[in-house]
């Protein structure tokens, strides 16, 4: 059976490049080393987001709203993204980060104030209470608000990962290329779920490996594999189960989310100086840093062909210049 894709619209830079790194592999003695740039997705300075609120923008303005809701953490790259497609199409939006607001305005929370984004500090209350109350407030001002789960990871979201493994598997066929291994950031899990029911749907032979960001493998692959279920069935596939495929690696979440230590710093120097290609300290760099250790430890061979999934997040590195240059 094949899936019936929802409406979208259009934001993306697509298809995003698939590179070889020669110097990183080169440097790290094989595996041979691939990435695909979804770091250059277009959207004010691009991210993973890009492909999910295709698919959520596009159900918002189905719905006849006029304004997005969501929310994150304080260096959101999904909340930039969001407020970008907000401005693209002329929709309110309004963010709600976590925590309290930090001294100094940089990175993403610049980005979120130039784009035109209402930003809410949750302060100590959880994000999700505020999100209820935001859009009670803009429905009260006669708005009709959109709420975006955080991540973006419903099957709306994760649906534009699903096409981003056909894209991806067009690429491999027009290079002629193998991929044992496609490796990548995971947090909320849409990108996860989206890749691994993508990559069953289009015939990807290799292993999809998640790095987790912030959760527990367990309960990861558990939420990732409940959102793959639930997509197929959203998608018209129904009763497929995959979670055997989704695998969650938790061994680099070191201090837990967006607390920079050296893995990430080495990751995201080494890739910087080899490839001239930046990753970003919360997510990619991490993810990177887990592959790069796991290379060390002998987790491949030299001749297999792995892909590093860049999801984005370059914006936030002015965030973090103190974690970055100690
Ligand atoms: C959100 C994000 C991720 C994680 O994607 P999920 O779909 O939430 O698992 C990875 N990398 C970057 C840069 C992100 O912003």
């Amino acid at each position: 059976m094949l899936p019936k894709y929802p409406d979208r619209v259009s934001i993306a830079h697509l298809p995003t490049p698939v590179e070889k790194m020669n110097r990183l592999t080169q440097h790290l003695g094989g595996p041979e080393l691939y990435i695909k740039r979804d770091d250059q997705t277009g959207l004010a300075t691009g991210g993973n987001k890009t492909r999910k609120l295709e698919f959520l923008v596009a159900d918002a303005l189905a719905k006849g709203c006029d304004h997005l809701v969501t929310t994150g953490a304080p260096q959101s790259n999904h909340c930039r993204q969001t407020a970008a497609a907000a401005a693209r199409f002329g929709l309110g939006c309004s963010l709600v980060l976590r925590g309290n607001p930090p001294d100094i305005i940089t990175g993403n929370i610049l980005l979120d104030r130039l784009l035109g984004a209402h930003i809410y500090w949750a302060g100590e209350r959880p994000c999700p209470e505020v999100v209820t109350e935001v859009m009670d407030e803009l429905r009260a001002m006669g708005h009709k608000p959109y709420a975006i789960p955080l991540g973006g990871s419903n099957v709306m979201g994760a649906t534009g990962y699903v096409l981003a493994m056909q894209e991806l598997m067009n690429q491999l066929q027009t290079q002629n290329l193998n991929i044992d291994f496609i490796v990548f950031a995971s947090s909320s899990g849409g990108t996860q779920a989206g890749i691994v029911l993508g990559a069953e749907i289009y015939g990807f032979r290799g292993r999809v490996l998640g790095i987790s960001v912030d959760h527990p493998a367990e309960d990861l692959q558990t939420q990732v594999a409940a959102l793959v279920t639930a997509t197929a069935t959203h998608l018209g596939l129904g009763g497929i189960s995959l979670a055997d495929k989704v695998e969650v690696n938790d061994d680099y979440i070191g201090e837990g989310y967006a607390k920079v230590g050296e893995t990430e710093r080495e990751a995201i120097q080494l890739t910087a100086q080899m490839e001239g290609i930046l990753l970003d300290p919360v997510y990619t760099g991490r993810a990177m840093g887990g592959l790069i250790d796991l290379i060390r430890w002998g987790a491949f061979t030299r001749g297999q062909k792995v892909l590093f999934w860049h999801t984005g997040g370059t914006a936030a590195l002015p965030a973090f210049v103190d974690k970055l240059l100690p």
